[in-house]
């Protein structure tokens, strides 16, 4: 059920996608780049502000409204729900708690207004999983810091004006003690990007690396204390998690209405297929499919909104809705035939970028292991 407000959230949203973006989404997608200049519009219609107070310039909308939005703009783009997610995404949120004043000014309300675009950068080439075992280092120099290393993978690698990035900052240290966060800004000396092209879904959202060549930061850039990086990575990575499990539910609602259409108008043997009982099981699957993934994913929201504790619920919502998405994606390409294999049709699309979520932000393996972990006691990674 959705409150007047939050159908009102939905249907701009909605209304903006199909005059400003539906026709963009191809070309976008063909040659892996990211339209900007629809950025301006969504912040004007209030809708890239997330959950962050509106004193940050941010949206100020409570967890299930945001879940909502971030569902209804995925059904359509998935590139475009990451980028509704993204100002109370890690970079945000981790600004939002740990930041000085000064950094929420300079970072938090920039990004809050669609005026520039931020990446998290915790992974390396030799620890994606085990992110604590990363190796870049920043060293103290008087009042500066210099990052040696390198992150690959990083979201708006070649778009973003600014990177929350985690570095080693006690050399002694091992796993998760001694790293450090910084926000470590485009043009700064020393720092450079690389996009990895060709990679199989959200094509139009730019991964790529970071390096750091003796790159110079001053202090005021790091982010909360200092060996306290691991720490901010991880706890902002709650409402990263839910964020995705809104953007599966799109997906998988995409594939069911697109599934039914196609179903009804094509025919085989002198009939529709959606005649067919096998088809049928695919369909009702789908349901099944949405309406858990939903449900799980408001559970989570709810419980954030509410102050409690949510771990298990958003672990298991990003695990299920994810899981859910690649299962329902692949049976909307099979009801599609051989047109779901052509990249134009949004079935198509949405298998791939499906693939895409089962990686990111934790893998099926690892939100099985943590969600059994928040039962057995073990503690949360
Ligand atoms: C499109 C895309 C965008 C991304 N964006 C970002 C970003 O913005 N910022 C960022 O920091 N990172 C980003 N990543 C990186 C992503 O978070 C990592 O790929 C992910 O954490 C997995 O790490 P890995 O690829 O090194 O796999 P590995 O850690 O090498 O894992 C390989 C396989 O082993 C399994 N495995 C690992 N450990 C265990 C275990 N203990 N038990 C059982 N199985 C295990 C994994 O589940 C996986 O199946 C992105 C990745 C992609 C593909």
């Amino acid at each position: 059920m959705r409150t007047t407000e939050q159908e009102m959230f939905c249907e701009t949203a909605r209304g903006l996608i199909e005059r400003h973006v539906v026709d963009l989404i191809a070309d976008s997608e063909r040659n892996q780049s990211f339209p900007r200049e629809i950025i301006p519009i969504f912040h004007e219609a209030g809708l890239l502000g997330g959950t962050i107070p509106t004193e940050f310039g941010g949206g100020g909308l409570d967890h299930v409204s945001q879940s909502m939005v971030i569902e209804e703009v995925s059904s359509h783009w998935q590139v475009l729900g990451s980028l509704v997610a993204m100002a109370s995404g890690p970079v945000g949120r981790g600004l939002l708690t740990f930041g000085t004043p000064e950094q929420q000014e300079r970072f938090l309300k920039p990004l809050t207004a669609g005026k520039s675009l931020a990446g998290y950068a915790l992974t390396e080439a030799s620890s994606g999983t085990d992110a604590s075992r990363m190796s870049t280092r920043a060293t103290r120099d008087g009042d500066d810091f210099v990052l040696d290393g390198a992150k690959i993978w990083i979201d708006w690698a070649t778009d973003g004006d600014f990177f929350l990035t985690f570095a080693r900052t006690d050399p002694d240290s091992t796993g998760a003690r001694g790293i450090s966060a910084f926000i470590i800004e485009r043009g700064t000396p020393g720092f450079s990007t690389l996009a990895i092209e060709g990679k199989m879904g959200l094509r139009a959202l730019t991964v790529g690396e970071l390096h750091f060549d003796e790159c110079r930061v001053p202090a005021a850039n790091l982010l909360g204390e200092e060996g306290a990086g691991f720490r901010i990575a991880m706890s902002a990575l709650e409402e990263a998690r839910l964020g995705v499990a809104a953007r599966a539910v799109g997906g998988i609602r995409a594939c069911l209405e697109e599934s039914v259409a196609y179903a009804n108008d094509r025919e085989a043997f002198g009939r529709p297929i959606s005649s067919f009982q096998l088809t049928q099981t695919k369909i009702a699957d789908m349901i099944m499919a949405y309406d858990a993934s939903e449900a799980l994913t408001l559970k989570a929201a709810a419980l954030l909104d509410a102050g409690l504790p949510a771990s298990r619920e958003v672990l298991g919502a990003k695990l299920f809705a994810q899981e859910a998405f690649m299962r329902t994606s692949h049976d909307a390409v099979q009801i599609f035939g051989a047109y779901g294999m052509a990249e134009e049709y949004r079935v198509n699309r949405m298998f791939r970028d499906a693939k895409v979520t089962e990686v990111t932000g934790g893998t099926n393996e690892i939100l099985r292991i943590l969600l059994a972990e928040t039962a057995m006691g073990r503690g949360s990674r």
